[in-house]
């Protein structure tokens, strides 16, 4: 039996409890406060911790209906270890349905470590690092994409032995996986995940579908996901089970981001989990006197993962059309 309190945030956990508090307060201009819900679920023996997240941007609120129905599955009389559920990460941008923190306009998961004496998107993140990311073992971060997309969770290799229990934990919880490189997509740098593994602790991004909605089918995969990974990490007993019921691309795969040159509607050329030969024109773009602006063809042959529009089908110069998967 876990004999120790573990205190995290405004939480006193004893083991074989569910707990239910905050990892941090902020403030909103009237002194209101605002928490960063934190749900504690603290086994009976020992085990490891593990860090479940989601809704660090606003619009991605998937991941915070599949932990509330896990916290209903998981008995913590039967369990080794803790789970810290941390559902709303992003409070601010939650409230407002926006990606970002409306206060500094930062991208929250590209300012890790953050600060605790910087801009608000900075001192969250810091906070989340210092009570959170430091004393868990396994952290998986849950995103969504905007339609049209498939799940996949992304991974990043730093050449280290923590790079084998993040591929670990990816095939346990058995959708494609993206092993993410910076030379694809410099801009990503300053995650939870670049975080964790800044500590040398595996770590796993989940992005789920879509933006602003809750799609039961979604939550449903991310909860088998956990289960899956809770169990071959040993926090509690059972097979792994197969996920079904979406397109899984298997091998080791990588991605590329497509942005576009020109600005216009997008006309989309494939649904999400296709094949696609490099060459194809995966999407068009088109002024609004209907004429076609750029044709967008695929770099790589490869699957489509996700037309990622983040407001409107139409991009701006530099908008993100798609992210393509592709054998490494
Ligand atoms: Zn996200």
């Amino acid at each position: 039996m876990q004999n120790k309190i573990l205190k995290i945030g405004n939480i006193e956990a004893e083991p074989g409890t569910i707990n239910y508090g905050s990892l941090a307060e902020v403030y909103l201009p009237d002194s209101t406060e605002i928490k960063i819900p934190l749900i504690v679920v603290r086994g009976n023996k020992d085990g490891p911790i593990l860090m479940l997240s989601s809704t660090i941007h606003g619009t991605e609120i998937t991941g915070a209906d599949a932990l509330r129905k896990l916290i209903k599955i998981l008995d913590p009389n039967e369990m080794k270890g803790t789970v810290l559920c941390l559902p709303v990460l992003n409070p601010f941008a939650f409230q407002h349905s926006v990606m970002n923190t409306p206060q500094d306009s930062y991208n929250m998961n590209r300012v890790f470590p953050g600060d605790p004496k910087g801009l608000t998107s900075f001192r969250i993140a810091n906070l989340i690092f210092e009570r959170a990311i430091k004393v868990s073992d396994y952290i998986i971060d849950f995103h969504a994409n905007p339609q049209p997309a498939i799940p996949f969770t992304i991974i990043k290799l730093k050449g280290a032995d923590v790079d084998k229990k993040s591929i670990s934990l990816a095939k346990s919880f058995g959708i494609t996986t993206i092993r993410m490189m910076v030379s694809n997509e410099p801009h990503r740098t300053g995650t939870i995940i670049d975080a964790a593994l800044s500590l040398d602790k595996p770590a796993l991004t989940v992005e789920a579908l879509y933006w602003r909605r809750i799609e039961p089918t979604s939550s449903k995969m991310c909860i088998k996901g956990i289960l899956n990974i809770m169990k071959s990490i040993g926090m509690i007993n059972g097979n792994i089970e197969k996920q079904e019921g979406f397109p899984i691309i298997e091998g080791e795969l990588s991605r590329v981001e497509i942005t576009a040159n020109k600005g216009g509607f997008v006309d989309i050329k494939f649904n999400a989990g296709d094949k696609v030969n490099k060459g194809d024109v995966i999407a068009e773009i088109w002024n609004p006197y209907g004429e076609t602006v750029e044709r967008i063809e695929s770099p790589v042959n490869g699957y489509i993962l996700a037309y990622p529009l983040l407001g409107n089908q139409a991009v701006a110069t530099g908008d993100i059309i798609a992210f393509i998967a592709y054998k490494i």
